[in-house]
């Protein structure tokens, strides 16, 4: 053996040396070789003269100091004293006087994987996962250039464009999977039409979701969807407006089907959330431990109570209603079902509000809707005050999201997800609607991702 390690020091004319090779990588920074796209090091930002929105007090705080530092707010200044800038170029401090600054939105339902590029939404049943993956990048900048810096999709998103974002592969806001939505057999989740004579094999994907029946499946693949990294479990808890073979009042999966899932969930420290219009279907999921629900247009008070007291959150998505009427998006079935959860649902979610209950800002737009994603705002300032419109989409969504210890305020120590406003939104939450207007720039992990004034430079 020695006389084997002598050889290849001595003789072995292959071996090159130490300093040719490393002739072409010298001086460089390895791990920027490997990741390539990774992003410089960022600017230390400060902020004076601000007005910051405060949605979980209801108030703006003036004449704020805020610093931003590798992605953290790291200190808030109020008392007028102000924090050295000395050590800053004048470019890094930017006067906000007369502007606000928001902390970034959150939408809690979306689907990134039904992407733009169809006209309706029959054509998605065959689009391939290539075709989606490649369009989503798309998706995920406009959301942020919206303001939306963290984002929950609700089936159909995979680890990889998560990962993606994340390593600044591609801009986009945070995400928050749930892989595949869990749907029963002819349940929301699946796509067959009824002369469909094809069965499905066990835990088959169709489009967003998967397919599973009985216990034994549902335990099978919610721990699947989390080894493949789902953040949280989403079930097809009653019947849909999109799906071809079920009627929105139907009651899907049995209660033994969902306390198998809501078991998995739950030990694995995460949470069940459900598709469900009905109060039927809202009360079986809720006894059972789900721990939020997705849409909701048909609650009733009893229900809206009962979610209350058991501090189950709710997700209305409103704008897909609205939307998929205006653009003819569904078949004709689809939009008979449709007419009646539209005409419901705002009346719903105020009353869910009035009852103390948890609500989230979510939209649900598939396919060309997604561009309507901030007339959420609008639709729900017609029964909803802009504090309540504005916690929905921070304070709210972020408790939902298990990350109220970072996102959805800005205090010292959390996220520097940022949006500057020119108007207050705590007057008209309508502005967010209109971004090219009035959001001037949005930050995202202390990065200026997006800007539409000249006083802030894009830092990514
Ligand atoms: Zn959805």
């Amino acid at each position: 053996m020695r006389d084997m390690v002598a050889y290849l020091n001595r003789d072995c004319l292959y071996m090159p040396s130490k300093q040719s090779s490393e002739k072409y990588t010298a001086n460089m920074d390895i791990s920027r070789v490997i990741k390539p796209w990774k992003l410089n090091p960022q600017r230390h930002l400060v902020f004076v003269n601000a007005t910051i929105v405060d949605p979980a007090e209801g108030k703006l705080i003036l004449n704020a100091t805020l610093r931003i530092s590798e992605g953290k707010i790291i200190q808030i200044v109020t008392d007028g004293s102000s924090t050295a800038t000395d050590d800053l170029p004048g470019e890094n401090v930017i006067d906000l006087s007369g502007k606000y600054l928001c902390p970034g939105l959150i939408d809690c339902h979306v689907h990134v994987a039904v992407v733009p590029g169809e006209a309706d939404l029959r054509a998605y049943k065959d689009m391939s996962e290539s075709v989606s993956l490649l369009r989503q990048p798309y998706v995920l900048k406009s959301m942020l250039d919206r303001g939306f810096t963290s984002i929950r999709d609700c089936g159909g998103a995979s680890l990889a464009i998560k990962e993606a974002v994340e390593d600044g592969v591609t801009p986009g806001p945070r995400l928050f999977i749930a892989g595949h939505a869990l749907s029963q057999t002819g349940g929301h989740g699946d796509l067959r039409g009824p002369h469909d004579t094809q069965l499905c094999c066990v835990g088959s994907i169709s489009g967003i979701s998967r397919i599973v029946d009985g216990p034994a499946e549902c335990y099978r693949y919610a721990r699947e969807e989390l080894r493949r990294g789902a953040d949280f479990i989403k079930i097809m808890g009653g019947g849909g407006v999109a799906s071809p073979t079920d009627r929105i009042e139907h009651v899907q999966f049995s209660d033994e089907e969902i306390r198998a899932i809501v078991t998995v969930a739950r030990n694995a420290g995460t949470y069940v959330t459900s598709h469900s219009y009905t109060p039927l279907a809202i009360q079986q999921a809720i006894k059972l431990g789900v721990r939020g629900i997705e849409h909701g247009n048909l609650i009733d008070l009893e229900t809206a109570n009962m979610m209350a007291e058991m501090d189950v959150f709710l997700t209305p998505t409103l704008i897909t209603h609205v939307m998929s009427k205006e653009m003819n998006f569904l078949p004709a079935d689809g939009a008979a079902k449709n007419e009646e959860v539209l005409e419901k649902g705002l009346g719903a979610m105020k009353m869910a509000v009035d009852a103390g209950v948890t609500v989230c800002f979510g939209t649900d737009l598939l396919g060309p809707m997604h561009f309507a994603q901030s007339k959420e705002f609008s639709v729900r300032s017609s029964v909803l005050n802009p504090l309540q419109i504005l916690r929905s989409a921070t304070v709210n969504a972020a408790r939902l999201l298990m990350q109220e210890h970072r996102l959805g305020q800005i205090h010292e120590g959390f996220v520097a997800d940022l949006l500057i406003l020119k108007e207050n939104p705590l007057e008209d939450i309508t502005i967010l609607d209109r971004a090219d207007e009035h959001i001037l720039a949005v930050i995202k992990d202390g990065r200026v991702a997006t800007s539409r004034w000249d006083k802030v430079k894009v830092d990514v």
